[in-house]
C-alpha cells in the first residue's frame, strides 16, 4: 500500500499567521489520522524575500503550536539543480519550449488582443520555432523564457478536489504558462511539483488561491510522469471586512507569535483554528487532540471562507471572541500541574518566580492558580489580574479604588484594626477570618459588603475574584495584614 504523505511547504518571507497554521494543522491532522507522513519543506527559493529569521519564526511557531513533522525540514533552495533538470526534460522532451518574445513585444500584443476583445493569454508565437531559427535566437544572445506547451486537446481537464468536488478548466483557457524565467530560474509552479514529486506526496492539502496553479500542475505531473497528488483546496480566512488575512495587510496581529505572547494555551489556538472552516457537524466545539484526529475528515471542511473576527481596536480583546472564549475554557479546566508549567514561564518573565513553588509552597501555588483562574482569560492574567498573590507590587485598579475605599472614609481606620485582629489570631483560617470581618461590621454598625469589599481591594486590587476569604488564605496572614495596614495611603491625594 502506498505511504499516505503530506507536506506543509511555508514560504519564509514572514512570520507564520493564522491561515498558515491553519493548513498546517488541517494536514497535521489528516497525516495523524492516516498513519501518514507529514513533511516541512521550506520554499525558500525566492532568495529576496526569504528570510533566517522568517525561517526561525516559522519552526518556532509550529514547535509552540505542537505541529510536528516526520521528516524535514527540507529546503526547497537545496534543489535547485534538480528543478533545472526538470525543466531541461521538459524541453527535451518536447514539453516545454523556449520563448523570445520580450517584455514590448507582450505588452503590444496584450494591448491589441485587449482592444480586439480578444483571450489575453500568450498568442504562442514563439510555440513552432525551427531549430534553426531558435539556434539563431540563442546566438544572438537574445533572452528568453521557458513556457509550458499546453497541449493542443479539446474538452477539459480535471481532478476531484476532497473538499469542492470536480474541479476541471477547459484546455483552451490555459495560457501557455513560464517554468523558467529569463534569468534561468524555474517558477515556483514547477519547483513545487518537483518537489512534491521527489518527497513522493500523496495529499496535497492547502488553500483556495492555489487552485490556478493546481490545474497547470495537473499538467506538469503529467509531462513529468508521476502519479497525481489528491488535491484538497481550503477555504480562506478572510477579516470581517472579506479582505484575506495576510502578513502584508494585517500585520503581527495575525501571527501565532502574537497568540503566544497574548498569553493563549497552544492547543486552544489549536481547537479555534480548526473551526475556522471545519465542523463536526454539530455545535460542538472544544475538542482534545485525540477527538479531533479521529474526527477531522476533510469531506467537512467548509467550501465557502472563513471569517476570523480579529479584534484591531477593542480595548478588551484583542481577537475573536470565539479564540478567547476557548482559551478560556481550556485555562479553567485544564489539569492543574499543566496550567502550572505554563504560570510558571509567565511569572519566570515578569521575575516573579520562586523555586518553592515547585517544592514546599508547591500546593499552595497550585491551589492559588485554580482559585483564581476561574475568571480569567489568557496565561497574561495571572502576571496582571492576578499579581497581587505573588508580589507586593501590584496596580489597583481605579473602579474598585473609587468605588469600594475612597468612598468609604472610615476604611482607613477599620482596615487596620481588621489586620490587628488577624495578626492575632490562634488559627488564621476561612472560619476565623470571616468571623472576625462579620463582628467588626456589626460593631461599627455598617454592612459587613463595606469590609469585605474594602478589603478586596486592598488585598488584590480587583474589583471581583474569588471568595474573599479565600483570597485572605491564598495571600497569606503576613501580606493581608501589611496590605490592611497600608489603606490610608490609598487616600492620598485623593478625594471620592
Ligand atoms: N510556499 C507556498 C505558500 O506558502 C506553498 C503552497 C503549496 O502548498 O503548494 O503559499
Amino acid at each position: 500500500m502506498t505511504e499516505t504523505r503530506l507536506r506543509f511547504p511555508p514560504s519564509p518571507t514572514g512570520y507564520l499567521h493564522i491561515g498558515g497554521a491553519r493548513t498546517a494543522l488541517y494536514n497535521w491532522l489528516f497525516a495523524k489520522q492516516n498513519g501518514g507522513r507529514l513533511i516541512l519543506r521550506i520554499e525558500d527559493t525566492d532568495s529576496e524575500r526569504s528570510s533566517q529569521e522568517s525561517i526561525q519564526g516559522i519552526l518556532d511557531s509550529l514547535e509552540w503550536l505542537g505541529i510536528d513533522f516526520d521528516e524535514g525540514p527540507y529546503f526547497q533552495s537545496d534543489f535547485t539543480q534538480e528543478h533545472a533538470a526538470a525543466a531541461e526534460t521538459l524541453l527535451a522532451k518536447g514539453f516545454a519550449y523556449k520563448c523570445f518574445c520580450t517584455k514590448d513585444e507582450l505588452d503590444s500584443k496584450r494591448e491589441a488582443a485587449l482592444a480586439a476583445k480578444k483571450p489575453l493569454g500568450y498568442d504562442r508565437s514563439c510555440r513552432n520555432l525551427s531549430a534553426a531559427e531558435i539556434a539563431e535566437k540563442e546566438t544572438a544572445g537574445i533572452p528568453y523564457v521557458v513556457r509550458f506547451k499546453v497541449p493542443e486537446r479539446t474538452g477539459v481537464i480535471g481532478y476531484d478536489d476532497k473538499i469542492l468536488g470536480r474541479i476541471e478548466s477547459d484546455y483552451r483557457e490555459i495560457d501557455d504558462f513560464v517554468i523558467v524565467r529569463s534569468n534561468g530560474k524555474p517558477l515556483y509552479l514547477l519547483c513545487n511539483v518537483v518537489d512534491d514529486i521527489r518527497d513522493r506526496i500523496t495529499h496535497i492539502i492547502r488553500g483556495q488561491d492555489h487552485m490556478t496553479n493546481s490545474i497547470k500542475q495537473l499538467l506538469l505531473y503529467e509531462a513529468l510522469q508521476a502519479p497525481l497528488p489528491v488535491f484538497a483546496h481550503m477555504p480562506l480566512t478572510l477579516d470581517t471586512k472579506k479582505a484575506k488575512i495576510s502578513k502584508r495587510s494585517h500585520g503581527e496581529i495575525v501571527s501565532v507569535q502574537f497568540y503566544r505572547d497574548h498569553g493563549f494555551i497552544p492547543w486552544a489556538l489549536n481547537n479555534f483554528l480548526v473551526l475556522l472552516g471545519w465542523s463536526d457537524g454539530d455545535d460542538k466545539e472544544i475538542f482534545t487532540k485525540e477527538e479531533l484526529i479521529e474526527r477531522f475528515s476533510l469531506e467537512r471542511i467548509n467550501k465557502s471562507s472563513s471569517i476570523f473576527n480579529y479584534r484591531k481596536n477593542d480595548p478588551k480583546f484583542f481577537t475573536d471572541p470565539k479564540a478567547i472564549s476557548i482559551n478560556e475554557h481550556y485555562l479553567r479546566t485544564m489539569e492543574i500541574e499543566e496550567l502550572g508549567k505554563m504560570v510558571k514561564t509567565e511569572l519566570e518573565n515578569e521575575g516573579l518566580w520562586n523555586d518553592s513553588y515547585e517544592n514546599e509552597k508547591k500546593k499552595w501555588y497550585l491551589n492559588t492558580l485554580d482559585l483564581i483562574r476561574g475568571r480569567f482569560h489568557t496565561l497574561k492574567d495571572f502576571t496582571s489580574l492576578g499579581r497581587a498573590y505573588f508580589d507586593n507590587n501590584f496596580v489597583i485598579e481605579e473602579k474598585p479604588l473609587k468605588k469600594n475605599i475612597l468612598k468609604h472614609e472610615g476604611l482607613r481606620e477599620w482596615l487596620p484594626v481588621i489586620a490587628n485582629r488577624y495578626e492575632q489570631l490562634d488559627h488564621y483560617n476561612l472560619t476565623e477570618t470571616e468571623r472576625i470581618a462579620r463582628e467588626y461590621a456589626d460593631e461599627l454598625g455598617i454592612k459587613p459588603g463595606i469590609i469585605i469589599n474594602g478589603m478586596r481591594t486592598v488585598v488584590t486590587g480587583q474589583l471581583a475574584g474569588p471568595s474573599m476569604f479565600d483570597i485572605l488564605i491564598a495571600v497569606g496572614r503576613d501580606r493581608v495584614v501589611s496590605r490592611l495596614r497600608n489603606t490610608a495611603e490609598l487616600y492620598a491625594g485623593r478625594s471620592n
